[in-house]
C-alpha cells in the first residue's frame, strides 16, 4: 500500500514569475495549488528543486502539500493576473485525486475568471479536468489545455507513471475537450517506449499541437531499472528518429526520412519485446539522452 502524507499549508505566494526555464518567454507566471504530486511519475523533474521540508527525491510521490489559501492569494495578487499569461500547473498535477476533496483548482479558476488573464494553459494527466469543463469554457479563446500523453502502451504507462490516470482516460479527456471546442495539445514529455504509428493514430484526431521532449534529469529518476530495461529505446539516435517521425506524422509535415521512420518503428517494436539490457549500456545511453532536443510547435 502506498501511504501518502497530506499536509495543509498556508502559502506565501501563488503566482511564480517565469524568468528562467522552459516556460520563460511564453508565460508570465506558473500557478501550483498543490506542492508534491500523487501521480508519482518516475521521471518527474520537480524533485530537482527540493524544498526545506522535502529534500529527498526518493520520497517523491509520497507527500502532497495543499495550499489551502491559494484562492485568497489570487485575490491578493489580482493586479498581476490582469492581462498576464499563466501556466497552471508546472510542478504538480492540478487535477490529482486530492482535488476531489479540496477543489482548490476549481476555486482558483473561479478567481482567475474575475481578473481576466490574457492566456491560460492548463496542464494535466487527469480526467478530473472534465468536471470543470463548463468553468474552463468561460475563458474562451484565452484557454488551451495540455494533456500528457507519453505512450500508447498501458503497461509502460503503469510502470513509469504508477499513480496517474490510464491512457484511455486521457484520450477521453482530449476527445471531450476537442468536442467542446477547447484548444488542446498533447505533451509527449518525455516520450516513453511506444508503438509510434499507433500513438500518432490516437493523437492526430484529437490535438491541435504537440510538444515532444526527451527523458531528462536522470540523476533524480526514481526507476533507473526501467531506463535500463528500455535502454535501446532511449538510445539517442533512434530515440531522436522516433521523435522526429512522430512530430512530422502528427503535425502533417512531410517525412524527411521515410525509411528511417520505418526502421525506427520496426526497431521500437522489437525493443519492447526485449527483456534485458546491461547496466553499462543503460547508463551510457541515458547520459547521452540529455543531449536530445526539444520539439515544440503549433499546427
Ligand atoms: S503528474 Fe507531473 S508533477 Fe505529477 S509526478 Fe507526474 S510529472 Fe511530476
Amino acid at each position: 500500500m502506498n501511504l501518502m502524507e497530506v499536509t495543509e499549508i498556508q502559502a506565501t505566494s501563488i503566482l511564480t514569475p517565469q524568468k528562467v526555464g522552459s516556460l520563460a518567454g511564453h508565460y508570465d507566471y506558473s500557478l501550483n495549488p498543490y506542492a508534491g504530486c500523487a501521480f508519482r511519475c518516475s521521471y518527474c523533474y520537480v524533485p530537482k528543486f527540493p524544498s526545506k521540508r522535502h529534500d529527498d527525491f526518493r520520497q517523491w510521490g509520497k507527500w502532497v502539500e495543499v495550499k489551502v489559501n491559494a484562492p485568497d492569494l489570487i485575490r491578493k495578487q489580482r493586479a498581476q493576473v490582469f492581462g498576464s499569461s499563466i501556466f497552471f500547473s508546472s510542478a504538480t498535477d492540478p487535477y490529482q485525486y486530492l482535488e476531489l476533496k479540496y477543489r482548490l483548482t476549481r476555486q482558483c479558476l473561479k478567481e482567475l475568471l474575475n481578473y481576466r488573464p490574457a492566456k491560460l494553459t492548463m496542464h494535466t494527466r487527469s480526467h478530473l479536468i472534465l468536471q470543470d469543463l463548463e468553468l474552463l469554457k468561460q475563458f474562451g479563446d484565452k484557454l488551451s489545455v495540455g494533456v500528457s500523453f507519453t505512450t500508447d502502451d498501458e503497461q509502460i504507462r503503469r510502470d513509469f507513471e504508477p499513480g496517474a490516470p490510464s491512457i484511455a482516460r486521457r484520450l477521453q479527456v482530449l476527445r471531450s475537450l476537442k468536442d467542446a471546442g477547447v484548444r488542446t495539445h498533447a505533451s509527449l514529455s518525455p516520450l516513453l517506449p511506444c508503438n509510434p504509428e499507433r500513438l500518432a493514430a490516437l493523437l492526430k484526431p484529437v490535438v491541435n499541437s504537440i510538444w515532444i521532449d526527451s527523458m531528462r534529469n536522470l540523476e533524480i529518476n526514481n526507476r533507473k531499472d526501467l531506463l535500463d530495461k528500455h535502454a535501446q529505446f532511449f538510445e539517442p539516435s533512434s530515440y531522436a528518429r522516433v521523435q522526429e517521425w512522430l512530430f512530422n506524422e502528427i503535425t502533417n509535415r512531410p517525412h524527411t526520412h521515410k525509411s528511417a521512420a520505418k526502421k525506427s518503428n520496426y526497431d521500437v517494436a522489437a525493443r519492447l519485446h526485449q527483456t534485458q539490457t546491461t547496466q553499462e549500456q543503460g547508463g551510457k545511453s541515458a547520459d547521452e539522452n540529455q543531449q536530445l532536443r526539444l520539439l515544440l510547435t503549433n499546427v
